[in-house]
Order: structure tokens, then sequence, then C-alpha cells
């Protein structure tokens, strides 16, 4: 079975794992040599609420602050290894049992309809291929401005049993995409993380509550692109992250990684090539960017445009620095492109106004 490494042509000799805190958005809070040192999507917030723009009131700003709260107050979602409480509606004599002899087609089919059940809109398996996973992790639960030496980058490092990714996408609400790159943009984004939070935590409980590990991640640990792929969830396009078939790129994505015997899924070829002939001669998402983030290249590259970009793959690279101006210019992460394209489903504009009197 072809997979995304080889879809997308990856450079095995010369590819190095990512490092996590190359992520602008980690980059933000540490790095002086980043463009955008110490500004953050909460640099601007309060010039723009006084601003009277539409889209960026105190009520429109209220609805995406309280949007984010899951993900932002539920650190217990994230941990790898919690202990067994006593608050759990699961006694810890069958807790700890070992795992019943249900075979991996079984098992596969309980776990995806579970994770329907809390929530996802899209579920996919696959092995678990390594190139994907970080090389080192930020150690932060928190977006907040940090001092360097305040953090760690330690290795990221699995047990050898973890074999599997449950890969889940999760939709993001079309109002507030459609309202892009306003706040109420960034309230159907933080609903989206919020809703990942949640979805991860009870899927990895109810793997362990079966007898196997389970790591519940959002964006940690591993890119979740190229899981998404292997899992058979879309492909990517132009607009550098994932399009699915139901909802485009309008979607985010968290995975439980475990040691669950599963059987895989396999990636989507014939939507893969659908969006990359679709892409060569759409531009839209570039169009739609204020900040000239999305490449108008013909065809992918091996080019990225900085240490932010995980390189190795043959794809349409997005300048992703340009990226966090747009940012922390519009106080959102923007999503003006995700709006733009054909996939997303977004119907006609709406106003701010209007996005309250649906
Ligand atoms: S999120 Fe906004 S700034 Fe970033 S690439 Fe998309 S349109 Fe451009
Ligand atoms: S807007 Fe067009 S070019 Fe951009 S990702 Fe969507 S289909 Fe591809």
């Amino acid at each position: 079975m072809k997979k995304a490494s080889d879809i997308y042509e990856l450079q095995t000799e010369k590819y190095e794992r990512f490092p996590e805190q190359n992520h602008c958005i980690y980059r933000s809070l540490y790095d002086p040599e980043f463009t955008h040192y110490h500004k953050t999507l909460r640099t601007g917030m309060t010039e723009l609420v006084d601003s009277g723009k539409d889209g960026y009131s105190r009520v429109d700003l209220a609805l995406a602050a309280a949007s984010w709260t899951i993900n932002k107050h539920m650190p217990y979602a994230y941990e790898k290894f919690p202990e067994h409480s006593p608050q759990d509606y699961i006694p810890g004599e069958v807790r700890n049992r070992a795992p019943e002899n249900i075979s991996p087609e079984q098992l596969s089919i309980y776990v995806k309809k579970a994770a329907k059940f809390f929530g996802a809109s899209k579920v996919g398996i696959t092995s678990l291929d390594d190139n994907w996973l970080y090389k080192t992790k930020v150690e932060l639960y928190s977006t907040s401005i940090q001092e360097k030496q305040e953090l760690n980058f330690p290795e990221v490092s699995l047990p050898n049993d973890i074999t599997h990714a449950v890969v889940m996408a999760i939709e993001m609400e079309p109002d507030g995409i459609n309202c892009a790159p306003t706040f109420l943009e960034f309230a159907s984004a933080g609903l989206g993380y919020s809703k990942m939070s949640f979805t991860i935590a009870c899927m990895a409980q109810f793997i362990r509550n079966l007898g196997y590990t389970a790591l519940p991640c959002a964006n940690d640990t591993a890119l979740s692109i190229p899981l998404a792929i292997d899992a058979g969830l879309g492909a990517l396009g132009r607009i550098g992250i994932l399009i699915t078939k139901d909802f485009g790129p309008r979607i985010r994505l968290c995975k439980v990684l475990t040691d669950m015997p599963l059987e895989e899924d396999e990636p989507d070829i014939d939507f893969i090539n659908k969006i990359n002939d679709t892409c060569t001669n759409c531009q839209r998402c570039a169009d739609a960017c204020d900040f000239g983030a999305i490449s108008n290249n013909d065809s992918p590259t091996y080019q990225p445009y900085s240490k932010s970009n995980n390189s190795g793959t043959k794809k349409w690279y997005v300048d992703v620095e340009k990226c966090y101006d747009g940012w922390v210019h519009y106080s959102s992460d923007c999503a003006k492109c995700i709006k733009a394209c054909p996939f997303s489903n977004i119907p006609d504009e709406i106003t701010p106004k209007a996005f309250w009197k649906r």
C-alpha cells in the first residue's frame, strides 16, 4: 500500500523529523529571531474590540474566548498515562483486566463507532509511520508568552508497542468560518479545538477501559496531516492543510496513538489525484490571502520557506511566517483561505451581524 511518504515523495535519506518548537505559534513565545517574537493573537485584541469593526465586538470576542474553554482548561485531555480515578464509572478491577480476545476487525468497528459517538466528523486508522512523530516536543500547556529558559524541548519517544493512530477530523462550524477573519471565525476554530480536547479525552479512556494503552494527541506528538492521509481522511492541497471530501479544509485534526491491534485504512488515492489536479488549476486560497502566504507555483516543490515548514516532501509549501502575520493582524487564526476553498462548502457570504440572527 502506498502511504503519504510515497505519495508526497519523502526524501528519506535527508529527512529529519520536525521539532515541535519550530511551529510559529511556539516560536512567537520564545525565539527572538522570529519576526513576531512575543506577539500573539492576543496582542492587538483590545484595539480591535475598541475599533468598532464588524465582527470584532466585545460580544464576538466573548463567544470566541468561551469557545476555547475546554481546550484551554482541560489539561487532563492531553495526559498520556493518567492514574485510574475512583471518579471513573468503571471499577479498577474491570479496567485492569487483560484485553478480551476480540479481532482487530471488530475492534476497529468499535473504535470508529466510539469516535463518531464522541463527536468526530470523520475517523480513520493507520499504522504509525515514525517519520511523522515530532523529533522534540514543547512541554507547555499554554500559548502565553514565556522566557526561553522556562521551556524544555525533550525528545519525543513513545513506548515500543504503540503501533497505530486513530485519526479524527472535527468539522468547524460553517457560519463562523463564513465570517473569516473576524473573532467569529476564531470562535469556530476554538470550538473545533475544544471538541478535539473532548473527543481525544473520551476516546483514550474508551481504549484504556478495554485494557490497552492510549495516548491522546491534538496537534502535539506527531504531525496530524500525513497521519490523516495515511488513515484515508483526505489529501494535501495548495492551501497546505488537509482537504477532506465532506468538509474540505474546514476541519481540525486530532488523534489517539495506541497499542490496540487494529485494521488500517488506505489513503484515498482517487481523491488525492483529484485534489492535485484541482489545485493545479485553482488559486482561490492563494488569491484570498492578504499576506501572500500561499504559493502560486504551477506544481508542488521541495522548497520550504523557513524552519517552520516541515521539509522533505513534495508539496505546495505555505509561507507560515507570513500566515502568522495574518494571525497577529486579525487576532484570530484568519482562515480566509479555508473560507475561499470550494471544498469547504461555505454557502453565500454572511455578515457578522447576520451570524447572530441565524
Ligand atoms: S490563514 Fe489567512 S493569512 Fe494564513 S494562509 Fe490562510 S488566508 Fe493567508
Ligand atoms: S482553494 Fe483551490 S487551490 Fe486552494 S486548496 Fe482549495 S481547491 Fe486547492
